[in-house]
C-alpha cells in the first residue's frame, strides 16, 4: 500500500506526484498544474473522477477532499495494469553473454552522471536476429529488423563504438544498410567485391519504435540513477569515415523524434567531435549551410 493514512488537501506527501504521475498516465489529465506535487483540487477532482470509474465512489458524490490508503492501492493497481509499451520487458539482456572486448581500456567505466549523450547508428550490414551473432559488436544495444532489442554492455561502461563520444554515450546500432540520404542510393555504403549492388533497405515500422522505446528507456534510467541525458547524435558526428552512419531516415525518424519529444539536443549545425562531419541539411532542413 503506497500510503498509510489520509492525505489530505494541501499535502505535499512524496507520495502525491506518484498519484499525480498515475493519474496522468491513466488519462484523468491535470491540465493545470500537472504533477507539481501539491495535492490541490485539479488532482482531487481527477482522483474523484478516477474513483467513479472504479465503481468507488458515486457520480453524484461531491470531489473528496483526500486520497484515502484504500483509494490510493486502487489507484496504484489500475496503474501496474497498464501496458507501459516501454522495452523494459523486451530487453534481451546479453550481458552476462557477451565477452565485452570492446570495453574501453583507458576508462572502463563511468559514473552515471557522465552518461549525456546516445549515439545512433546503423549496423550497415544485417547482423540478424540472433542474440550471439551481436557478440563481437561494440555497443550498448542493438535494435533487429523485428524489433528485439538486446542489450551487450552496461550503461555506465564505456565502449568504443564512437570515437570521440565514446566516454559520454550509449550506443544503439539500428540493424540493416540504409542510404547515407534517402533516395540517392549512390550514398549507401557497398562491400567490396558484391557482384550485385545493394539497394538501400526500409526501417520497418517495429525497428524504428523498438529504437524510440530504447532512446526513452535510457533517458529514464540514467534520471532514475541521478544523471541526465541531454543529447543525441549521429555517429556521423564523431568520424569522417562515417558519413552515412545512420543516414537520413533514421536520423529523421529517430534522432528528430528524440529531439522533439524528449527535449535531446543534437549540439547544433556546426557540432562535432574529432574528425567528424556537421550534420547536413539533407538530414535536418535547419541546417541549411552544411553538406553531405
Ligand atoms: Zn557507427
Amino acid at each position: 500500500m503506497p500510503i498509510q493514512a489520509l492525505l489530505k488537501k494541501g499535502s505535499e506527501d512524496p507520495y502525491v506526484i506518484i498519484a499525480q504521475q498515475q493519474l496522468i498516465a491513466l488519462g484523468y489529465g491535470l491540465p493545470r498544474f500537472g504533477a507539481d506535487g501539491v495535492l490541490g483540487d485539479e488532482t482531487l477532482s481527477a482522483y474523484g473522477t478516477f474513483l467513479v470509474s472504479q465503481g468507488l465512489s458515486s457520480p453524484t458524490d461531491e470531489r473528496p477532499k483526500s486520497i484515502t490508503p484504500a483509494g490510493a492501492a486502487s489507484l496504484d493497481m489500475a496503474f501496474a495494469a497498464l501496458d507501459h509499451g516501454g522495452p523494459t520487458a523486451n530487453i534481451i539482456d546479453e550481458r552476462a553473454n557477451h565477452p565485452h572486448a570492446g570495453r574501453s581500456v583507458d576508462s572502463p567505466y563511468r559514473p552515471w552522471s557522465k552518461i549525456t549523450a546516445v549515439v545512433l547508428h546503423q549496423t550497415a550490414t544485417n547482423i540478424g536476429e540472433k542474440p550471439a551473432r551481436w557478440h563481437s559488436v561494440p555497443i550498448h544495444f542493438c535494435i533487429t529488423r523485428t524489433g528485439k532489442v538486446i542489450q551487450l554492455y552496461d550503461l555506465t561502461e564505456v565502449c568504443n563504438h564512437a570515437n570521440g563520444l565514446n566516454r559520454r554515450s550509449v550506443g544503439i546500432e539500428i540493424d540493416g544498410w540504409y542510404a547515407g540520404i534517402e533516395g540517392q542510393p549512390k550514398t549507401l555504403w557497398q562491400p567490396k567485391n558484391l557482384s550485385t549492388p545493394r539497394q538501400p533497405m526500409d526501417l520497418p515500422a517495429v525497428q524504428a519504435n523498438a529504437a524510440k522505446a530504447t532512446v526513452q528507456w535510457i533517458v529514464d534510467t540514467v534520471a532514475a540513477n541521478g544523471g541526465m541525458l541531454t543529447h543525441i547524435h549521429p555517429h556521423r558526428q564523431s568520424s569522417k569515415d562515417r558519413q552515412s552512419d545512420p543516414g537520413s531516415l533514421i536520423w529523421q525518424t529517430i534522432g528528430l523524434w528524440a529531439q522533439n519529444t524528449l527535449g535531446l539536443s543534437d549540439g547544433g549545425a556546426e557540432f562535432t567531435v574529432g574528425n567528424g562531419r556537421t550534420i547536413p541539411q539533407a538530414w535536418d532542413g535547419r541546417y541549411t549551410d552544411n553538406r553531405y
